[in-house]
């Protein structure tokens, strides 16, 4: 038998979450995000789920290229564009649709010996201050790629860095549009906050990612809630020691947690080794038997271990909810001061995958 962890995959789940996308922004096309190995689900087994979206948003070439082979067909879209000039022959040979944030990305592009012009997106710095040309510089830009042999279709593009909390995304919006206004351009603006909460900011793409999986933009499952998104990815396990502890007796490394009564702790086959934040502190909530309970003393690399006084039935054997359909992910994630993309990212390669169609 193999040790009994394992993640389950919805691409029911997937689909019906990039409908949902599509209720909110009913004119827009849709970049779906599947950067970092679709946030961890894996991109070559969940891009299917995904295949009624408009285009396929990642940064990394080696990604973009297996989407190719496996046969999208459809745009793909690379949001930090490329890292160096030999780079364009991938983009030229693959028809990758590409971001371009600093000079020399144009220059590079208008010396390459390329098949045909490429599409791609000019990101502009509204306020985020990571990757961006300056907003001053847009029209200068935009007059640029547009003279380019080069250079086929000019989207502009921006990212928002408070769309999801209490900030807003409406100064930086201000900040493009007055600039922007007078361009006669295809625009691309909304991450999924922006995309819940910004109905301004959609334009003519939009690009989600984390709703795609079923989680909360901000963490808090408040800000989701009624949506109707469902999560894609479940990670289950099971009880497999029960230990019961008398006042006074710790458990685990560090003794970080020490029982104050008589109580049944349960061993739970998973660990930071296979994703689990190893940061999480007793208190972190987790279902066992299909019942609410939470984590108790420190983490470890291939087990932790929980509270059963809530589970009385629970024994070796007993189901383990660590994430999913019942528990969401941000609850797991705040508890341990991080977000649900986090968490899903780190989902290890040792944990095996079954896919539900
Ligand atoms: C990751 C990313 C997105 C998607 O962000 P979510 O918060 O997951 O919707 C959109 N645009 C860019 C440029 C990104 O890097």
């Amino acid at each position: 038998m193999p040790r009994p962890i394992s993640a389950s995959l919805n691409l029911s789940a997937l689909q019906h979450n990039l409908n949902i996308v599509r209720g909110y922004a009913k004119t827009a096309k849709i970049w779906s995000v599947v950067k970092a190995n679709a946030y961890g689900h894996g991109l070559a087994r969940i891009w299917q789920g995904l295949a009624a979206t408009d285009g396929f948003a990642l940064l990394d070439l080696n990604e973009a290229v297996l989407l190719r082979e496996q046969g999208w067909q459809g745009p793909i879209l690379l949001l930090e564009g490329f890292f160096q000039p030999q780079d364009l022959k991938v983009l030229d040979h693959y028809r990758l649709t590409t971001a371009v944030h600093s000079d020399w990305q144009l220059e590079a592009i208008k010396t390459a010996r390329l098949s045909t012009p490429l599409n791609i997106y000019l990101k502009l710095n509204s306020g985020m201050n990571r990757l961006g040309f300056p907003i001053g510089q847009v029209d200068a830009v935009w007059q640029w790629a547009k003279s380019l042999s080069n250079v086929a279709e000019v989207t502009l593009m921006s990212h928002f860095a408070n769309a999801d909390n209490h900030i807003g995304a409406q100064t930086q919006f201000s900040v493009i549009q007055q600039a922007s206004e007078h361009l006669a351009a295809t625009r691309c603006f909304a991450n999924s906050a922006a995309i819940l909460r910004n109905p301004e900011t959609h334009y003519d793409w939009v690009r989600p990612g984390i709703i795609l999986y079923g989680a909360s933009p901000s963490g808090d499952t408040a800000d989701i809630a009624g949506i109707g998104l469902r999560p894609v990815m479940n990670l289950n396990s099971e009880i497999i020691a029960v230990q019961s502890l008398s006042s006074g007796h710790s458990v685990g490394y560090g003794s970080r947690y020490t029982a104050s009564g008589a109580q049944r702790i349960g061993v739970v086959a998973c660990g930071y080794a296979d994703g689990y934040p190893r940061l999480a502190p007793s208190g972190t909530p987790i279902r066992v038997d299909g019942l609410l309970t939470h984590t108790v003393g420190a983490i470890s690399m291939d087990m932790l271990t929980v509270d059963l006084t809530a589970c009385p039935h629970a024994q070796i054997g007993s189901k383990v909810e660590i994430w999913g359909e019942n528990l969401p992910i941000d609850n797991v994630a705040k508890a341990a001061g991080t977000v649900g993309y986090e968490l899903m990212c780190a989902l290890a390669s040792r944990v095996p995958v079954t896919l539900y169609p």
